[in-house]
């Protein structure tokens, strides 16, 4: 019989493309599974609708009547969706999604049932949270936990289940998600954007946060997938010789998308759309078999919410097509990894995005006023920008030649350099003369021409300005987009508060307002100038030239985790009001926990592998070689026999040497192991599982690579990189 990797690569080749389940208009079901406005004006009473409608835009919360309105309408409207049941969906900090289902159904005596749903269940759950990560929270509190609901972000049905998006809390009010201290970085942000949106424009009442994803990814054969521990236990090949051809060629970008792959994309976005979620462009990406997915971008909150979603659909969807989506960062050595860019502006209530260059000098010096305090925020806070993207998976692609450097950094093109550099040479102390006021105007005023021209992208910066947001592009592909998106919208909020504070205090003592505004640009611009770097980020140089500049780089998750409790982390997410000193340990502590788990479990199959598959396969091949060996020597006598197996013998040796270095590595590493798990301390813990344990990984790994190299491609029971990432 055939080994399981060649029975793999056979299910592989007789594949056929699913047919399409759908050719009609794509627009008709945009928002088609959701319980979106205009659904609610149909199925809510009027005063219903307008309540629902102002908790929506302001936040406020809706009375018990009305939420049993909403309740009703809600299930009645999923009904004609064909749902049977409903969900509290929330994000718990183990990263995924999860769900707890109940049914409508209820019976109402000797065979009378009717479907019940009311705005208790709706507005608030007790899911048997015993089991979600919880940072010691719940246990020296209370034993339980409640979902309660989000207004802002619309129900919806999926697989005949009622979703109600809800934030996920201790019965002591402490966070135990992503979404509640979101929910609350944004309504900082919200707050200090408007207030600094009064120097030009009073009508602003309210400002939202913006958020556009791109999500990268992987599609591996099923049957592939399955004959490989590694990718289903961890989600990376732990071993694998690089293929002949990788990415060199470029020939996978933007190239054609096969049949099958074509196949899936349609129906995972005819999902979506479904779902609201609005989906445009689909391509290939760098790494043969990636792909990426990236919708319109959306408010911040909601875009998140439908990333979530749609990391869920893919991994659906791709069952239904035999295929497996890999969302960790890292799958495959040696070619690129998977990245979730996260675009990022604010906008307000009049329709202004305020980081995009406006007509005139005013609304230009508007929105230098929001992009220059954004990279001081940057600046002042990098560390906690890469606590907010660390993670396991994502160390393997952080400075990786492919991904963004460890160091935080910021571009943002030649051109708002030179104005920058204006503006810190050009504004004076004291009272300013009109001529030079003047003059700034005019240097001011001639942004939007300016950004036009600015076609010098740079791709190799974690924090770039890309003419009419940010983009944040160090976040990994399984990510959470919500710590990334708290971090950043807390520090925006406190920066803009500080600089509303300063500014005020230059008015009050005799500054015109535009000169107060542009006097404190130019000390921010000053202070925060090392973290603008427009160079190469992927070179070594830029490593030097960080550490020159005072800039850290922490190379690792439980180095990057210990910035959550650094004593001016907790102050700012105090002061911000986003989450306690309380919340904080927790996170940091379930995070620690989180990366000590992977790297276990990866520790483990290695073992495994090398045990099972490994080992046996090069014992097996080896013995072929004796045998080979033994038939020569007994039909040509010890001497020629042996000088004729010159070659099998030296892979006789060099089979032995390997595994013999595998064997000891493997021990070395489980002694490590049991040696870390005796550590209390999660930090200590994290930091030996760094240090300790993983160390052995790539050293293991080599020897594993050569022996692929060696063996009969026949005996190898693994599949190979060749076929995975190229087959489809
Ligand atoms: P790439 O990085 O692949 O070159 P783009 O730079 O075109 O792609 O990125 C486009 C992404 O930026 C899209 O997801 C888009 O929705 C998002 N985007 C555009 N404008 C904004 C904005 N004001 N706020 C947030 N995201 C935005
Ligand atoms: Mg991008």
């Amino acid at each position: 019989m055939a080994n399981q990797r060649m029975q793999a690569y056979y299910d592989v080749l007789h594949r056929t493309p699913n047919p399409d389940k759908y050719d009609g208009k794509v627009s008709e079901l945009f928002g088609e599974n959701v319980f979106h406005m205009e659904a609610m004006r149909e199925y809510l009473p009027s005063e219903a609708y307008k309540s629902m409608k102002k908790a929506i835009q302001d936040g406020t919360q809706l009375d018990r009547k009305m939420a049993d309105q909403v309740a009703s309408a809600m299930k009645d409207w999923s009904l004609t969706k064909g749902a049977t049941h409903y969900t509290h969906w929330f994000q718990p900090l183990t990263g995924a999604t999860a769900e707890k289902h109940d049914a409508f159904f209820k019976p109402v005596g000797p065979g009378k049932a009717i479907e019940r749903f009311d705005g208790d269940l709706l507005v608030q759950q007790e899911p048997d949270a015993s089991s979600f990560p919880n940072g010691g929270i719940r246990n020296t509190f209370e034993a339980r936990g409640y979902t309660a609901w989000d207004p802002s972000s619309p129900a919806f049905v999926i697989d005949k289940t009622l979703c109600i998006p809800t934030i996920f809390i201790a019965y002591t009010g402490e966070a135990l998600d992503y979404k509640m201290p979101l929910l609350k970085a944004l309504h900082a942000v919200n707050e200090a954007t408007v207030d600094v949106c009064q120097y030009f424009d009073k009508n602003v009442k309210k400002s939202i946060a913006t958020l556009g994803w791109e999500q990268e990814y992987f599609l591996v054969d099923k049957a592939l997938f399955n004959a490989r521990p590694d990718l289903m236990m961890t989600g990376r090949a732990v071993f694998g010789h690089a293929s002949a051809k990788g990415q060199q060629l470029d020939d996978h970008y933007f190239g054609s998308i096969t049949a099958r792959v074509t196949a899936f994309m349609r129906e995972f976005e005819n999902e979506a759309i479904r779902l609201g979620i609005p989906v445009t462009t689909r391509h290939n990406e760098v790494a043969p078999n990636q792909f990426e997915c990236a919708p319109i971008f959306e408010e911040c909150n909601l875009a998140n919410d439908h990333n979530l979603l749609l990391m869920d659909i893919l991994e659906k969807v791709a069952r239904r097509h035999n295929f497996r989506v890999l969302l960790h960062e890292k799958p495959f050595a040696g070619v690129n990894g998977s990245g979730k860019h996260n675009n990022w502006s604010l906008s307000t209530d009049t329709g202004v995005n305020l980081l995009a260059p406006g007509k005139n000098p005013k609304s230009n010096l508007q929105f230098l006023t929001f992009f220059v305090n954004t990279i001081k925020a940057i600046h002042d806070n990098a560390d906690l920008l890469r606590a907010a993207i660390a993670g396991a998976g994502n160390d393997h692609r952080l400075g990786a030649n492919e991904a963004p450097p460890a160091i935080i950094s910021a571009f943002i093109g030649s051109q708002l350099t030179e104005l920058l550099d204006n503006i810190e040479k050009n504004v004076k102390a004291g009272k300013m003369t009109p001529e030079a006021k003047t003059e700034l105007k005019l240097d001011i005023g001639k942004i939007p021409q300016i950004l036009l021209d600015n076609t010098d992208r740079n791709r190799t910066s974690p924090f770039a300005f890309t003419g009419n947001k940010f983009e944040f592009r160090a976040v990994g592909s399984s990510a959470n987009c919500s710590s990334a998106m708290i971090v950043l919208n807390t520090i925006v909020a406190k920066q803009l508060k500080d600089f509303k504070i300063n500014v005020d205090t230059r008015i009050k003592s005799g500054d015109a307002k535009d000169e107060g505004i542009l006097k404190e640009l130019q000390k921010l611009i000053k202070e925060s100038k090392k973290i603008r770097f427009e160079g190469n980020g992927y070179g070594d140089e830029w490593v030097k030239e960080a550490e020159k500049r005072g800039l850290s780089n922490l190379k690792d998750t439980p180095r990057a985790l210990q910035v959550w409790s650094d004593k001016n982390v907790v102050k700012l997410f105090e002061e911000m009001n986003v989450l306690t000193a309380r919340e904080l340990e927790a996170r940091q502590e379930i995070e620690f926990e989180n990366y000590i788990m992977k790297i276990q479990i990866e520790a483990r199959v290695i073992r495994e592998m090398v045990q099972n598959f490994i080992v046996p396969a090069a014992v097996q091949y080896q013995n072929k070689m004796i045998k080979n060996v033994k038939g020569l020597m007994g039909i040509l006598g010890d001497k020629e026999g042996k000088a004729a197996s010159k070659s099998q013998l030296s892979i006789i040796i060099m089979i032995s040497d390997h595994m013999n270095n595998i064997t000891e590595m493997s021990n070395n590493m489980l002694v490590a192991r049991k040696k870390a798990n005796l550590i209390e301390d999660m930090e200590a813990k994290s930091i030996a599982y760094c240090d300790k344990v993983k160390v052995h990984f790539d050293k293991i790994r080599y020897h594993v690579d050569k022996l692929e190299l060696i063996i009969d491609d026949e005996e190898w029971r693994l599949p190979k990189f060749r076929e995975m990432l190229f087959t489809r």
